[in-house]
């Protein structure tokens, strides 16, 4: 089935129901306007000349427009380029370039404002704007186009955490798939309303939100154009929302609102906490102080449509907010030593792997750097540490780029992380490896301190950790801060952390 089809088959069962609603515009779709706005979309597109291959890019904020692009670039088989709004001109030209750009569709805030400037400076012609979009709309008959489930239908850049961001080459199969499953295990049906404040830019947005919902009849609401706490929890309430979507950081920040009680959040039932390590003690708080009793932790990455291990509502609390989850349906995982490539025993530390439909097809244009990433074999390789139970829970350790080699002791800076968590004034933590000529690499805890509290020494890090932390995986130095570098996906950047360590400490 394509992701067209899909959605069809959507509206034939639940047309009337609500689809899709964006909050800061005030505007609601039923799944009968959806798609029929979809497929005005579709035509004019294609009456402009774009067709199947064609890359069409997308830059803005969440917002109505991006869902109904996102459907009609996949009926007419065009491959949707989904731009970070956080990009300026470098990262523009770069993934234009790169992806052979036919179309630009653009937010509506970017018309005048200095994207504007961005576009013209790296001199792109063909462009729309959102208010302009329905411009091109085409009224007609049903939408012929010859596609198969296996075409490519989606570049996806990476985050860019590690590095520079890379093209993830996504087809209907993959992600239909992914966004399906991540449907059935959180047990979504036409009564769900499912609450997006993370970007649609990105898969946590499009696929694990979008097509989960859109493939169950669940509502899509667009709580406002970026990530806004406060609005997000207004819209929980107003909206009645089922199930509430965040990075760890957003989740914090929502948790921390002055008012934090006054929202009813009565409605909520489950939800989504991903995209980068979900401190135990904010799960917690999730599940008792939000009212998400069934939310749920995914682990993925771009490259694999992007879910690959979950957790389940049955699964034990435990295992809810200390793992994440086990393998997804008709996927598999494996944890092999990175150097010789063999699995390593139940509960050591390795690299994951996956394989099974989610896999992308390859980087855009980048056949190397997909032979590296994706073995003989189709498995993909993740780049992040992991270990496996018993029972096939994984818990993630951290990243090989993040992994810290102190005195030839490794040290996962996750667990560091985790138990500074513990100390009652830290509001949020973050630990790197620095280089030290001693030891090779020394640690450096950056904390961010709760309202009111003293900020902390090295020295008080110290009698915190000394006899619960083993002495070498005990931060030498603290630096206080307000925050972190962070992408716009909401991960914390190590690498610019790490740039900066060597600065401060001179
Ligand atoms: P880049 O590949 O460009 O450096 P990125 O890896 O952050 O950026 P994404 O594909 O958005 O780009 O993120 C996938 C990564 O996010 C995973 O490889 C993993 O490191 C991290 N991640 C995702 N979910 C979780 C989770 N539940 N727990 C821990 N880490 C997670
Ligand atoms: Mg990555």
């Amino acid at each position: 089935e394509t992701i067209g089809e899909n959605l069809e088959r959507t509206v034939s069962r639940f047309g009337e129901r609500e689809a899709l609603v964006d909050v800061a515009a005030g505007r609601r779709w039923t799944y009968a306007e959806l798609n029929d706005e979809v497929d005005r979309l579709a035509r004019g597109l294609l009456r402009r000349g774009i067709g199947k291959g064609d890359r069409v890019g997308i830059w803005a904020p969440n917002c109505g427009e991006w869902v109904i692009t996102q459907y009609a670039t996949a009926k007419i088989g065009a491959i949707l380029v989904n731009v970070n709004p956080a990009y300026r001109t470098h990262e523009l030209r770069y993934v234009v370039e790169q992806s052979g750009m036919e179309l630009l569709i653009s937010a509506t805030s970017f018309k005048t404002s200095d994207y504007r400037a961005m576009i013209d400076e790296i001199g792109f012609r063909d462009v729309i704007y959102i208010p302009d979009l329905s411009g091109i709309y085409e009224d007609g008959g049903p939408i012929v186009a010859d596609l198969s489930f296996d075409d490519p239908i989606n570049i996806q850049y990476t985050s860019g955490t590690t590095g520079f961001p890379k093209g993830a080459t996504l087809s209907h199969h993959n992600i239909l798939n992914n966004g399906y499953f991540v449907g059935e295990l959180i047990n979504y049906t036409e009564h769900d309303r499912v609450c997006l404040p993370v970007p649609l830019y990105h898969c946590f947005g499009m696929v694990m939100g979008n097509l989960a919902a859109t493939s169950h009849g669940a509502c899509i609401v667009l709580p406002a154009p970026g990530f806004d706490p406060a609005a997000t929890l207004r819209a929980v309430s107003q909206e009645k929302i089922t199930s509430l979507y965040g990075v760890p950081t957003m989740f914090i920040a929502e948790l921390g609102l002055p008012g934090f009680g006054a929202y009813d959040l009565s409605s909520l039932r489950t939800g989504i906490m991903a995209g980068s390590p979900c401190p135990v003690e904010v799960m917690k708080r999730v599940v008792a102080e939000m009212n998400m009793a069934e939310v749920a932790i995914c682990y993925g990455m771009t490259e694999t449509s992007p879910v690959s291990t979950m957790t389940r509502p049955d699964d034990n609390l435990a295992r809810r907010t200390e793992t994440v989850g086990r393998v997804m349906p008709h996927l598999e995982s494996k944890v092999v030593d990175p150097t010789t490539g063999l699995a390593v025993a139940r509960g050591e530390p390795g690299e994951l792997c996956t394989r099974g439909y989610s896999v992308m097809l390859g980087y855009w244009n980048q056949p190397e750097a997909t032979a590296e990433a994706i073995d003989a074999a189709r498995w993909m390789h993740t780049g992040d540490l992991a270990t496996m139970d018993g029972d096939g829970y994984l818990n993630i350790v951290g990243r090989i780029k993040d992994l810290v080699i102190r005195g030839g002791e490794n040290v996962y800076p996750r667990e560091v992380e985790e138990f500074l968590y513990s100390h009652p004034d830290v509001a949020d933590v973050q630990v790197i490896g620095v280089p030290d000529p001693k030891y090779g690499e020394e640690l450096m805890a950056w904390v961010v301190m709760r309202p009111g509290a003293t900020p902390l020494t090295a020295d008080d890090v110290k009698a915190f950790c000394a006899g619960k932390l083993s002495h070498y995986k005990i931060p030498r130095y603290v630096h206080v801060v307000d925050g972190f570098p962070m992408t716009v996906t909401g991960k914390v950047r190590k690498v610019e952390m790490r740039e900066k360590a060597v600065g401060i400490l001179g």
